[in-house]
């Protein structure tokens, strides 16, 4: 086999309570990326969607994957790939990440799986540093290996993978832009002692909620008291969507990644398009345009489509 065709799952990172430490998954949005092996060792990337991001390997986060695989093997090996970007940049449901991660993942398959899954997880991260200037992989995580991810630790790579119900994922996106580096730059570099007991109980309690099917629990523990109070003021409309949510039958939810997308658990379908339609009235009457998914947690992550 010389090419594969793999698809490469949204993600929710800084999964409320569990900023930095817990993502997980989703069906929709997804991008599409095909990747050719090449025998001689260069990058080659073609995109076929309407964002204009750069096709110079350096550049792109999947270029920077595979340049990190092709200096790990040697040889003449190099990549082709075109890339078909759902997902859109700068949303806060893991663009970049879909795309370093479905570079690592089709490279490795076509390369004859010779990499463990912790080592396809740290080729994509490469590609995450590019884009976000950190080495993270709550978003990486959840989609190679879908569902789930608490990364209990990046040096050394520590990953594991919580089960959870079939939840389903409501989301907004909002057209506006939240600069990373700025959701960065206004976090306080300290907490409180009370904060942070408060936080550790909503993360082992999210964690138990999720293996033990408690939904109360879940929704208790959907709270994050260090980050979410800072990083929302970035994000019109924040509380209000939050509150209507949770009215409308929502678990809870917070900000996806750094923003400014925002999603909510539900136990159910209907209750997930309820909670789309109380988001939309929300944004509707700011003024402000949106789009909505309404999804699943995904379980199976980047997924190979085609090869040939
Ligand atoms: P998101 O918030 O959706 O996760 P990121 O902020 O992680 O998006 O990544 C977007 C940034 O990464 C943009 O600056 C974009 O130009 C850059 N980038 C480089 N290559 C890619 C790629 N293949 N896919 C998405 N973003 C990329």
């Amino acid at each position: 086999m010389s090419t594969v065709k793999v698809k490469c799952p949204g993600t929710v990172a800084n999964l409320v309570c569990g900023f930095d430490i817990l993502g997980l998954a989703l069906h929709e949005p997804a991008d599409i990326m095909e990747v050719k092996l090449l025998d001689e060792p260069r990058v080659i990337i073609h995109n076929r969607d309407a964002y204009n991001l750069p096709t110079e390997p350096e550049k792109n986060v999947a270029g920077v994957v595979f340049l990190s695989v092709m200096e790990r093997i040697g040889g003449h090996t190099g990549f082709e790939v075109t890339i078909e970007k759902h997902i859109k940049p700068g949303s806060g449901i893991g663009s970049s990440a879909a795309s370093a991660a479905g570079a690592a993942v089709a490279a490795n398959h076509l390369l004859g799986n010779i990499f463990t899954s912790d080592e396809v997880v740290q080729f994509a991260m490469n590609g995450e540093k590019l884009a976000s200037g950190v080495k993270h992989a709550d978003n990486i995580a959840p989609c190679i290996l879908g569902g789930i991810s608490l990364i209990r630790s990046i040096h050394p790579l520590d990953i594991v993978s919580i089960p959870s119900p079939d939840l389903y994922v409501t989301v907004i996106h909002p057209q506006i832009e939240v600069r990373t580096s700025d959701a960065r730059q206004i976090l306080k570099q300290q907490v409180l002692l009370k904060d942070a007991i408060r936080q550790w109980g909503n993360i082992a309690g999210l964690v138990t909620g999720f293996m033990k099917n408690d939904y109360d629990l879940i929704g208790r523990s959907l709270e994050d008291v260090i980050i979410e109070p800072v990083r929302s003021i970035l994000i019109p409309g924040f509380d209000e969507v939050k509150r209507k949510c949770k009215e409308a039958g929502a678990l809870g939810g917070g900000i996806s990644g750094s923003g400014p997308s925002i999603f909510m658990l539900s136990k159910d379908d209907s209750t997930a398009k309820a909670v789309e339609s109380v988001m939309q009235e929300v944004y509707n009457k700011i003024g402000i345009d949106y789009h909505t998914y309404v999804t699943m947690i995904n379980k199976k992550g980047v997924e190979i489509v085609a090869g040939y």
